[in-house]
C-alpha cells in the first residue's frame, strides 16, 4: 500500500501545532503495517535544510509564477517529497504569516501549488511511483481531490488514486475570492455547490470535504460535534451530507519522542515506579517560571497557542480559584497580543504563583510535562488535543474541557470513577469560567490526597496513547478505499 501524505507542516521539520505532530508520526506508525508513506511538503528553508539524500525528480519552468522542482529525499525514517518553489516558500519563520503576523497575500497560490503537485503525483507524474491513496491534511492540502476531478493535469491520468482528507481543525478553512479561480488553474465547472464554491467564494477545505472519497477527523467526539451548527463552523450541513464517509480517529503520540524514561529535555528522567524523580523537574520548572517553592496546591501547566479557541480568557478569570487553593500556574504559549498582555499582567499581579514564558519552546514544553502536577486544557473546542495525551504519558494529570478529543481521552475523577479506580483526570462542562473554576478547585482538593492523586498518575501512564490503534484504523480505511477504486 502506497500513500502520499500531503501537508503544510510535519514534525520535526516544521511545526506550528498538532497537525505537524500527526503528519510526522503517522508514517512511522504505519510502516510496520505495510503502508509505505511518502510525505509531500512545501520547500520552506527549514525543510530544504533538513532533507538528506536528495534527488530532483521533476522540474517545472512555471508553477504559479516561478520555476520549481520536486525533490525526493529523507529526514530520519521519513521519506519526503519537497516542492522547492522559492517564489512561494523561501520565506523564513512561520509557514502562514509574515513577521507581523499577517497572512501571506499569496497563500491561496502557495497551497494550491502544493495540492496541484500532489494531484499530479497521484495521477502518475513520477512514473515509477504511483500512490494508491493521496491523503491530504487540512485546508492547505484540501484541493487535491478538486485537481484530480477538474484540473488540467500535466500528465494524462494514467491512474486515479483514492483521496482522503483529514480535518485537524475545522476553524481553518482557506477561503479566497472567486476571482482567483483561473489563477488557481480551476475551471468554471469546479465552482459549484458540489465543488469548491462556498457562499460565493473559493473554499479550499469545503472543496475537499465535498470531493474527497473519505474524510477523517481527529477524534470520534469532534466527528459528531462538527455535524451540528454549534461546532460545524458553517460546514455542518455538508458534513451531515457526508456522514457516511466521515470517521473520527483519535490521534496518538510519538511515544519515543514523548517518553519520560528517555526524555533528554528533562532534569530527571523517570518511570511509573520513580515518580518522586519528578520533583527535580518541578524545581527546574519553578526556576524557569519564577515560581516559589510551595507545594500546598498543584502546579498547573498550560502549553498552548494563545487564542480564543484555547479558552485562555476563561483561565484568566478563573485563576483566583486555583490560587485560593494554594495552586500555581506555569504557562508556555504564544499568540494573540491582547492575551499575551493580560497573561503577563497576571504574572506580575501574582509573583511567585503565576509564571509565564511567551514564545514557542519545544524543550521547555517537555520539561513542563515532566515537572508540573497537572496540565490544563480549557478549550472551547478541541479537535483532538495533544498536550493532555502527553500529560497522561508523563503522569501530569489532565484538567480538560469536555469537548472533542478531550472528552474522548480523559476519564473524569467523579466519585464513581474514583471508587472504581478508573479516573485519569478532570473534565468540566459547559466551558465557562464557573465550571473551569470548579474543576480547578476539585483537582486541588484531590491533590491533597496523595494516594488518590498518585493512582490517577499511574493510570494515566498506563493508558495507551500510542499510534498503534489509530494507525491500524487509518490503514483499514486506506485498504477499503483502494479496493473500492480497483473495482
Ligand atoms: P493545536 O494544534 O490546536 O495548537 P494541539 O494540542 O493539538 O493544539 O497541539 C499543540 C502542539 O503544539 C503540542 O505538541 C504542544 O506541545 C505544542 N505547543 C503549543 N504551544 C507551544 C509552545 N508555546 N511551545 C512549545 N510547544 C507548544
Amino acid at each position: 500500500m502506497r500513500v502520499l501524505s500531503v501537508a503544510s507542516e510535519a514534525f520535526p521539520l516544521i511545526k506550528t501545532g498538532g497537525l505537524a505532530d500527526v503528519v510526522g508520526a503517522l508514517p512511522v506508525a504505519l510502516a510496520p503495517l505495510g503502508v509505505e508513506v511518502r510525505t509531500l511538503l512545501p520547500g520552506y528553508p527549514a525543510v530544504i535544510a533538513a532533507i538528506k539524500g536528495t534527488e530532483t525528480v521533476h522540474r517545472w519552468q512555471e508553477l504559479f509564477g516561478g520555476s520549481a522542482s520536486l525533490i525526493a529525499g529523507e529526514a530520519g525514517m521519513r521519506k519526503l517529497l519537497v516542492l522547492d518553489a522559492p517564489h512561494l516558500f523561501n520565506r523564513p519563520g512561520n509557514p502562514y504569516v509574515d513577521a507581523d503576523g499577517r497572512d501571506w497575500p499569496d497563500n491561496a497560490e502557495r497551497f494550491a501549488a502544493l495540492a496541484l503537485v500532489a494531484a499530479e503525483i497521484g495521477g502518475g507524474l513520477l512514473g515509477a511511483y504511483v500512490p494508491d491513496v493521496v491523503h491530504a491534511h487540512d485546508w492547505q492540502a484540501a484541493l487535491v481531490p478538486a485537481y484530480l476531478r477538474f484540473g488540467r493535469l500535466a500528465v494524462p491520468h494514467s491512474h486515479v488514486p483514492a483521496t482522503m482528507l483529514t480535518v485537524h481543525n475545522l476553524a481553518f478553512q482557506g477561503q479566497f475570492p472567486p476571482s482567483l479561480l483561473e489563477k488557481l488553474h480551476l475551471p468554471p465547472q469546479a465552482f459549484t455547490m458540489d465543488g469548491v464554491e462556498y457562499y460565493g467564494r473559493i473554499g479550499f477545505l469545503k472543496g475537499g470535504l465535498a470531493l474527497a472519497d473519505h474524510i477523517t477527523t481527529v477524534s470520534p467526539t469532534y466527528a459528531m460535534e462538527i455535524q451540528g451548527p454549534e461546532m460545524g463552523m458553517g460546514l455542518d450541513g455538508l458534513l451531515r451530507h457526508r456522514a457516511g464517509a466521515l470517521t473520527g480517529i483519535l490521534n496518538g503520540v510519538d511515544t519515543d519522542i514523548w517518553n519520560p524514561e528517555a526524555d533528554e529535555h528533562l532534569a530527571a528522567r523517570y518511570d511509573v515506579h520513580r515518580l518522586q524523580s519528578r520533583k527535580r523537574n518541578k524545581a527546574a520548572v519553578r526556576r524557569q517560571f519564577g515560581l516559589m517553592d510551595d507545594d500546598s496546591g498543584p502546579l498547573v501547566a498550560v502549553i498552548s497557542r494563545l487564542t480564543w479557541q484555547k479558552g485562555m480568557d476563561l483561565l484568566l478569570t478563573a485563576l483566583p480559584r486555583l490560587l485560593a487553593e494554594g495552586g500555581q500556574l506555569a504557562l508556555l504559549g504564544a499568540g494573540e497580543a491582547a492575551l499575551e498582555a493580560d497573561l503577563t499582567a497576571a504574572a506580575a499581579r501574582y509573583p511567585g504563583r503565576v509564571g509565564i514564558v511567551l514564545g514557542y519552546d519545544e524543550k521547555l514544553s517537555h520539561l513542563l510535562q515532566g515537572g508540573a502536577d497537572a496540565i490544563l486544557v480549557p478549550s472551547r473546542f478541541e479537535p483532538c488535543g495533544l498536550t493532555q495525551l502527553y500529560g497522561l504519558r508523563y503522569g501530569t494529570v489532565p484538567i480538560v474541557a469536555r469537548v472533542g478529543g478531550l472528552a474522548d481521552t480523559v476519564i473524569d475523577a467523579n466519585d464513581a470513577a474514583i471508587a472504581a479506580g478508573v479516573a485519569t483526570g478532570f473534565q468540566f462542562t459547559p466551558v465557562t469560567v464557573d465550571a473551569l473554576g470548579a474543576a480547578l478547585t476539585r483537582a486541588a482538593r484531590v491533590f491533597q490526597s496523595p494516594t488518590t492523586w498518585r493512582s490517577m498518575q499511574e493510570r494515566g501512564m498506563a493508558t495507551d496513547v500510542s499510534w498503534l490503534r489509530p494507525a491500524k484504523q487509518y490503514a483499514d480505511i486506506y485498504t477499503a478505499l483502494s479496493h473500492r477504486r480497483r473495482k
